[in-house]
C-alpha cells in the first residue's frame, strides 16, 4: 500500500525497542510462494510501550506470531490500518516469531523480495523489508543476523546473503540450504537476499595491514568475460579509500560480494557485502562499452563501496537525512574521480551537472532544504538536491576548512570501533569543532534553505590608488519551503583569481578564497598595478549562479584571454562556456533558427584554439570542446520564454556550422587518435 501519511522530522523519536539480533529463515517453493520465518530478540526501552511493527499486508500474509515460544492469539495483536502491526504488554526482553508468506512475483514495486527472469531478489532501502516480513523498518535500529534460504538447487544454484556463508547443505528432494551469518550490525534497509543461477567471478585484495578481502562478482550465466574491468575498479577504489580515507572495509566476513544482474532495476545499491548491481552498471568490454561507459562503471562501483564506510558504517539516522549518506559520497566518490581522471576533468563534470540539471530543479516547485521537513514518500527524496547538491555542499566545507583538515575530521567521525547513526548537521558540527572553524551560518543556512543563492558582481580599478574592488551582493532564492530564505544570507565560499596582462596572477591572499557572509560583501585588493582580469569561481565549487551589475561584466575579449591564458585550468572551460552562453542567449533572444558562420565566430574561433593546443590533455580538450548543455540555456531565460522548437533548430545549426568550419581540424584530431591496438582503458594513474 503506498505510503500516504506525511511524516514529519518534528515527529522523530528513538526507537523505544531494539531488535538485537534476527534470524531470517526463507523457504523458497518458487518465484511465487516463499515462507520466511523471522526471529527477533528484542529488548524495551521503558516501561510499557506497544511494540509497533512495519508490515504491508497487501504483499505479506501473516500466518503466525509466537511470543518466547507461545503463539500468541489474535486477541493479543493487531493490525493497524496504516500496515503496523501492534503488539502490546510484552516484556522487557522476548523472542518474537513471526511466520509470513509471499509471492514475490506480485511484488510490481520491484522493492522488497521480488522476482525477474527466475531470479529472487532484494530492494530494502528505503523501506522494503516490510514487504516481505515485520520489523522495525527504520535506519536507525541495527541488528545482527542469521540468514536461512532453502530452495530446489536445480533452480537456485545459489543463495546469498550478507556477511559469511556459515553452512551449506544437501537436503532431500533435490533441495539444499545456506546460513549467512552477519554479526556486522546493519539496519533493514542494508539487508540483501539474492537467489539463482550465476556465474562466479573471484578475485582478492590486500590491505598494507596485511588483511585479506576475497572479492566475488556473481552474475548472469554467460556474462563472466565482462567482469574484468568492474573487478579492477573495486580493487582501485579499496586503495583509494585506504589511501585517502583510511578506510578498511568494515567486515570480518572477510568477504565482499557484488551481485550484477538484468534483473536488479535499480543502478545499484550498497548493501553491506553484499552490493545489488544492475549489470549495465558493472559489465563492459571493448567491443561493446565506450570510455564514458567504462569510467561511469567506475565511479558507481566506488560509490557504492564507499557507502561502506558513508552510510553503512556511519548511518543516516533517518529518512529526512538521506544527503548525509549520498551526498557525502558523491563528493567522495567526485575524489576518487577526481584522483583518477584529473582533478580539472572532475571539476568539469561537477560544474556540468549543477548547472545543466541541479540549478535548475532547485531553482523550481520541487526545491526542497537539504534536511527535510517532511515527506509522503521517502523514495521521492532520492532525487538531485540529495545528491550533487549534497556533494557540493560538502564540497564547500572542504573549501572552508581545507582539503587536510575536512580529511583529518572525515577519519575521526568515521574512526569509531562501532556502527553508528548520524545527521547531516551532527556531521558539519562535527567538522567545525574539530578544525576550530566557525560554521554555524554555514550550517543553519545550507541545511534548512532551499534554492540557488544569485551573486550579483560589481566591480572597479582605480588606476592611481593600483586598488580593484570586488563587491558581491547575494539575492536569496525564494521558496515555499523555506520563507526564512528571505531572511538569512548564506555562507559561500568563492575563490577567485585576479589576472595580469601577460596571463599571470597577483599574489591573493588565501589562494583566492573569499567568503560570502552577509548580503552585501567588499573585498579591496590593494597593489594591483594595471587593471586585472577578474577569474570568478575558481575550481567551480561555489553553489551559486551570478550575474553582473551594469559595467562590470567581462568583455568578449576577457572572456577569449581567460579562455586561453586562465592560469586555473577549470576556469579556462568556464571562461569559455561563459562566452559561448552570451553568443548563444544573444541569438535566442533574437529568435534565431539557423546561424552563419560569422554570428558564432567566437565560438568557432575558441574551438579551433583548443583543438591546435597541444599541451592540453585529451580529457581536458573534449570537455572544452563541449557547447553549454541545453538544461544551461533553459536555465539561462526567464520562466515562459523558452521556446524548445527554436532552441532545438538553433541548436542543430550551431553544431552544423561548428563541424563544418573545423571539419578538418576534427578530421585530424580523429586520425591522430587512430591506432591498431587493442583498446585498453586508462585512467590517469
Ligand atoms: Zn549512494
Amino acid at each position: 500500500m503506498p505510503q500516504t501519511k506525511e511524516i514529519f522530522l518534528k515527529d522523530y523519536r528513538p526507537s523505544l525497542f531494539h531488535a538485537e539480533h534476527i534470524w531470517l529463515d526463507f523457504v523458497i517453493d518458487s518465484v511465487s510462494d516463499v515462507v520466511i520465518t523471522a526471529t527477533t530478540t528484542f529488548k524495551r526501552e521503558e516501561d510499557s510501550a506497544d511494540l509497533i511493527l512495519d508490515g504491508n499486508p497487501g504483499l505479506v500474509s501473516l500466518q503466525s506470531i509466537s511470543l518466547d515460544d507461545r503463539e500468541l492469539t489474535t486477541e493479543e495483536y493487531r493490525i493497524t490500518e496504516d500496515s503496523k502491526l501492534v503488539i502490546p504488554n510484552t516484556p522487557q526482553d522476548f523472542k518474537l516469531r513471526i511466520v509470513s508468506r509471499t509471492d514475490p512475483s506480485k511484488n510490481a514495486s520491484c522493492i522488497g523480495l521480488y522476482t525477474s527472469e527466475g531470479i529472487l531478489c532484494t530492494q530494502c532501502e528505503s523501506e522494503g523489508f516490510r514487504n516481505f516480513t515485520w520489523a522495525l523498518d527504520r535506519p536507525d535500529v541495527f541488528s545482527t543476523y542469521h540468514v536461512s534460504i532453502e530452495a530446489a538447487e536445480k533452480d537456485f544454484p545459489h543463495l546469498l546473503s550478507n556477511g559469511k556463508k556459515i553452512l551449506s547443505e544437501k537436503l532431500a528432494e533435490g533441495r539444499h540450504k545456506a546460513v549467512w551469518e552477519d554479526l556486522r550490525p546493519k539496519p533493514t534497509y542494508l539487508f540483501a537476499l539474492a537467489a539463482g543461477k550465476f556465474d562466479v567471478v573471484q578475485d582478492s585484495f590486500t590491505y598494507p595491514s596485511g588483511k585479506t578481502v576475497r572479492l566475488e562478482y556473481y552474475v548472469n550465466e554467460g556474462d563472466a568475460h565482462l567482469v574484468t574491468h568492474a573487478m579492477e575498479c573495486l580493487k582501485a577504489s579499496m586503495q583509494h579509500e585506504w589511501e585517502k580515507w583510511g578506510h578498511e572495509y568494515h567486515s570480518d566476513s572477510g568477504v565482499f560480494m557484488t551481485l550484477a544482474v538484468d534483473a536488479f532495476i535499480f543502478g545499484a545499491m550498497e548493501n553491506t557485502g553484499l552490493n545489488i548491481f544492475n549489470s549495465s552498471a558493472v559489465l563492459a568490454d571493448a567491443k561493446t562499452a565506450t570510455d564514458s561507459a567504462f569510467k561511469n562503471i567506475d565511479r558507481i562501483i566506488d560509490h557504492e563501496f564507499c557507502h561502506d564506510e558513508s552510510g553503512n558504517w556511519v548511518v543516516p539516522r533517518d529518512w529526512f537525512q538521506i544527503s548525509f549518506k549520498e551526498g557525502l559520497t558523491v563528493f567522495r566518490d567526485q575524489t576518487y574521480s577526481a584522483d583518477r581522471y584529473g582533478k580539472t576533468q572532475s571539476q568539469i563534470n561537477n560544474a556540468w551537472g549543477l548547472r545543466g540539471a541541479v540549478f535548475p530543479y532547485d531553482s523550481g516547485a520541487m526545491t526542497h532544504p537539504m534536511v527535510l521537513q517532511s515527506y509522503i514518500n521517502t523514495d521521492n527524496n532520492y532525487d538531485v538536491l540529495t545528491y550533487p547538491k549534497g556533494a557540493a555542499v560538502n564540497r564547500m566545507i572542504e573549501t572552508l576548512v581545507g582539503e587536510k583538515a575536512y580529511e583529518e575530521a572525515y577519519r575521526k567521525f568515521f574512526g569509531d570501533d562501532e556502527v553508528k547513526t548520524a545527521t547531516i548537521e551532527e556531521y558539519f558540527s562535527f567538522i567545525a569543532q574539530s578544525t576550530g572553524k566557525n560554521l554555524d551560518q554555514f550550517i543553519a543556512t545550507w541545511l534548512n534553505q532551499a534554492g540557488v543563492p544569485l551573486l550579483e558582481i560589481q566591480t572597479e580599478y582605480l588606476e592611481q590608488h593600483k586598488q580593484f574592488t570586488l563587491k558581491v551582493n547575494q539575492t536569496l532564492p525564494v521558496s515555499k519551503d523555506a520563507p526564512e530564505a528571505k531572511k538569512t544570507a548564506f555562507h559561500i565560499p568563492l575563490i577567485i583569481g585576479l589576472v595580469g596582462p601577460e596571463g599571470k596572477d597577483y599574489p591573493l591572499e588565501n589562494g583566492g578564497l573569499l567568503e560570502i557572509t552577509a548580503l552585501e560583501n567588499t573585498f579591496v585588493f590593494h597593489n594591483i598595478p594595471e587593471r586585472p582580469r577578474l577569474s570568478l569561481n575558481r575550481d567551480g565549487i561555489t553553489y551559486a549562479k551570478f550575474s553582473y551589475s551594469q559595467g562590470s561584466a567581462p568583455s568578449t575579449e576577457d572572456l577569449i584571454f581567460l579562455s586561453q591564458n586562465d592560469p586555473n585550468p577549470f576556469k579556462r572551460w568556464d571562461a569559455f562556456q561563459e562566452q559561448a552562453m552570451t553568443i548563444l542567449l544573444e541569438l535566442i533572444s533574437q529568435k534565431k533558427e539557423e546561424v552563419k558562420p560569422q554570428e558564432i565566430q567566437g565560438i568557432i574561433d575558441a574551438m579551433e584554439s583548443f583543438l591546435l593546443d597541444e599541451t592540453l590533455d585529451d580529457g581536458l580538450k573534449s570537455s572544452l570542446l563541449a557547447l553549454p548543455g541545453l538544461g544551461t540555456l533553459i536555465d539561462h531565460q526567464a520562466p515562459g520564454t523558452v521556446d524548445p522548437i527554436q532552441l532545438h533548430k538553433l541548436w542543430e545549426s550551431v553544431n552544423a556550422v561548428l563541424g563544418q568550419s573545423l571539419s578538418s581540424h576534427f578530421l585530424k584530431t580523429y586520425r591522430s587518435k587512430q591506432s591498431d591496438a587493442p583498446y585498453v582503458f586508462t585512467p590517469r594513474k
